[in-house]
């Protein structure tokens, strides 16, 4: 599946979609992650078929299923309030698909009994909607959308509305479904921890662009922007003006003045020609990176601060740190490391290559 170009804008203010290009692997689950308004929903609809671009296409195996209606498009979907037929039972709304599309009876028994089996419902074919729980009804929504063998499954925020513990079951069931079925499947969420648990790669948006598009290993250690850096995990961000770019080509770094005074090195991500010397940069650093430091240990950058918050998060301790020259930094340890109780002074150092060097605008 590809989209190329595609913009959609409803009345004067700022387009929904502002030039989208997008392509799917056979087989991939690709997660769509961005704030409210960002766009995800109103792509997944221009996919599906139910809203109509103002430019750009969509192709599908090839074809270009731009013009072609809803029904016509081989689309399988899961969205959080596209409810089950409330007066069919089960196995009748897994069955609804493949009526529409004229198959036998016998074939749709068939059919229907492996679906259901397939989301481990074998049994409750009988059972209306209302005499299911909310993530039986959600399996009964997933086997309808992939009963028909679609060329694609689209997911909007399908968990949504299920409790923690049965959204990360569901969430684990999906996957291995989609692996199973080697379906190709895009899915919408605002939850960073879905987007981790199901996809192979992740598109985050943000008003209605994509801003980076990777694994969510990529995102977090190389972000391409301010934006990616702080909507994907936890970040520090530090102001500065570019110095010199130096390095080989693979490995740039930058010296970097910083707003609060002082100096740090930084490297530039994969690829980047955005940087320029005197350019206005935010430097990014995940929390876990920093180290103590010890007498005599060196580091390419250093800071030193208090302790002024120690939280305790299960397998991490999260420590806020404020800083000797004004500010302050997150840090996330380990926590069986030594712990450090607020007030406690120390030395932090790290390296240019644990530190990201993006454009502040
Ligand atoms: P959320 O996470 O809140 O669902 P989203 O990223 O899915 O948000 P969209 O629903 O795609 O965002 O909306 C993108 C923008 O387009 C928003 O500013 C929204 O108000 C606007 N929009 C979407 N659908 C319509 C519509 N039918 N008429 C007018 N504006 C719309």
């Amino acid at each position: 599946m590809a989209v190329a170009g595609v913009e959609r804008r409803f009345g004067p203010g700022a387009a929904a979609l502002a030039g989208v290009d997008l392509a799917l692997g056979a087989g991939e689950i690709l997660a769509l992650l961005g704030p409210s308004g960002s766009g995800k929903t109103t792509l997944l609809k221009v996919v599906a078929g139910f809203e109509t671009p103002d430019k750009g296409r969509v192709t599908l195996n090839g074809r270009d299923i731009t013009a072609l209606s809803p029904a016509k498009r081989n689309i399988g979907m899961v969205f959080q309030h596209y409810a089950l037929f409330p007066h069919m039972n089960a196995a009748e709304n897994i069955a609804f698909p493949l009526a529409m599309r004229g198959h036998a009876r016998q074939s749709i028994r068939e059919k229907v009994s492996s679906a259901l089996a397939l989301v481990g419902l074998s049994g409750y074919g009988d059972r209306l909607p209302r005499q299911l729980s909310g993530g039986q009804q959600q399996r009964v929504a997933l086997a309808r959308a992939i009963v028909f063998d679609p060329a694609l499954l689209l997911l909007d925020e399908p968990f949504g509305a299920l409790d923690r513990r049965l959204r990360t079951q569901m969430q684990a069931e999906m996957k291995s479904l989609q692996r199973r079925l080697g379906i190709t499947t895009l899915f919408v969420t605002h939850d960073q921890e879905e987007a981790l648990a199901l996809s192979d790669r992740i598109a985050v948006m943000n008003e209605g662009r994509i801003a980076q598009i990777g694994t969510a290993e990529d995102l977090y250690r190389r972000p391409a922007s301010r934006f990616v850096a702080e909507f994907v995990g936890e970040a520090n961000l530090f102001r500065g003006r570019a110095g010199v770019i130096g390095g080989p080509a693979h490995a740039r770094t930058v010296e970097v003045k910083l707003e609060t005074g002082g100096e740090m090195l930084a490297s530039l991500p994969p690829g980047d020609r955005a940087v320029h010397y005197g350019a206005d940069l935010a430097l990014v650093l995940r929390p876990e990176r920093p180290r103590r430091l010890g007498a005599g240990d060196t580091a390419e950058n250093r800071v030193s601060g208090t302790v002024a918050e120690a939280t305790y998060l299960g397998e991490t301790i999260r420590y806020r740190v404020a800083l000797e020259r004004g500010g302050e930094i997150l840090l996330r340890w380990p926590a069986e490391r030594e712990r450090l109780a607020p007030g406690a002074r120390l030395e932090l150092g790290w390296s240019a290559a644990d530190m990201t060097a993006v454009l502040w605008a």
